[in-house]
């Protein structure tokens, strides 16, 4: 099975979205403004934010400000529902928005930008997808949150990170074979830790994949008393070389609680803003992308997650744009998938 397009990065898209952007700041007088207005519509609205550690360090503490909730993906799905507020506004990728509506449907969820997704949503089309799951009809099928609400229709089971790895030790002593999508990395890891029998879907995470093992070998020389923490999006050479491999914040509970003193990160850079908060006596070093395979993406940061801003963020809560609308159908079938995920103790 070939994968499409993972290493599609609409560059076009994003320039267009920087244009955007900073036309729509010529127009409002200066940041500290536009987040003193986000934060009185927020509060005056009853308005619930919820941001992905990957976003803007801004949008971030914006979001910690106003006691919203910025996490990993599990505990953004668990946060838009137990939430009493009727709207919720939604900092990461679409899928996220997405996830949130599924599970609180009666809520209005809107995000910064409807543009922003993920090589692993976009590598994983539905109608190849239910191709591929139709040749394999005796395998349960689990796919990862970055995937498509038509997607999670399809699986049997939806994992993040976090729990990826119980819910496949789960299904393989229960007896069942797995059929895993989209992330060729977090199955291989999976795979290895739990020895399930697996068949892999072949998509890939653009920022995680360009993490290299030579060039993480020679920073741990440099740094030989540093801790290793790696993403298992990662490629498999170079979470060889980890201390902790875990969810983003697997990772971050980890540097937290770890005695040392140094840490090297393999995972998007906006995870820092996190760690340098709960850690400033401790040193965080991001692991190098760049060498032999380098590309142009190699920047530790996902060009959709980068797409979320200020301003678009000011756009959304004032003029309620970019509300998630899903098919009936799709949520309804997309939420079973969705309630074991979020049930699965
Ligand atoms: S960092 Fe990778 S997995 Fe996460 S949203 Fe961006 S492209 Fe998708």
């Amino acid at each position: 099975m070939e994968s499409s397009n993972i290493n599609l990065v609409p560059i076009s898209l994003l320039k267009k979205h920087k244009q955007k952007i900073s036309s729509n700041s010529e127009k409002v007088f200066s940041e500290e403004l536009v987040i003193e207005k986000i934060k009185k519509i927020v509060k005056e609205e009853n308005i619930y934010l919820i941001s992905h550690y990957y976003t803007d360090p801004k949008i971030q503490k914006i979001t910690e400000e106003l006691n919203g909730c910025v996490s990993d993906s599990l505990q953004m799905a668990k946060a838009g529902s137990t939430s009493d507020s009727e709207t919720i506004v939604v900092s990461g990728v679409k899928f996220m928005g997405e996830t949130a509506k599924i599970l609180s449907p009666e809520k209005r969820i809107i995000m910064p930008t409807l543009e922003a997704t993920c090589s692993l949503d976009l590598g994983c089309p539905a109608d190849d997808f239910k191709k591929f799951c139709e040749s394999y009809p005796d395998r349960e099928i689990v796919v990862y949150a970055n995937t498509s609400a038509e997607v999670k229709a399809l699986a049997d089971w939806v994992v993040t990170s976090s729990i990826a790895l119980e819910v496949v030790d789960y299904l393989d002593a229960k007896g069942k074979k797995i059929l895993w999508a989209p992330d060729k990395h977090l199955g291989s890891y999976i795979r290895n830790q739990t020895k399930a029998d697996m068949i892999m879907w072949d998509g890939a995470c653009v920022v995680h994949e360009e993490f290299k093992h030579e060039g993480l070998k020679k920073l741990i020389k440099l740094h030989p008393d540093a801790e290793i923490l790696v993403h298992p999006e990662s490629p498999s050479s170079v979470v060889e070389l980890a201390d902790c491999v875990g969810s983003t914040s697997q990772l971050i509970n980890y540097a937290n609680s770890s005695i040392s003193k140094k840490f090297v990160v393999a995972t998007d850079k906006g995870i820092f803003y996190q760690l340098l908060k709960n850690n400033p006596e401790k040193e965080f070093y991001e692991a190098p992308t760049a060498g032999n395979g380098a590309t142009c993406n190699s920047c530790s940061m996902c060009p959709w997650m980068g797409m979320n801003s200020i301003m678009n963020l000011y756009d959304a809560v004032k003029n309620k744009t970019n509300e998630i609308s899903l098919d009936e159908a799709i949520m309804k079938k997309a939420r079973i998938s969705l309630d074991r995920m979020v049930n699965f103790k």
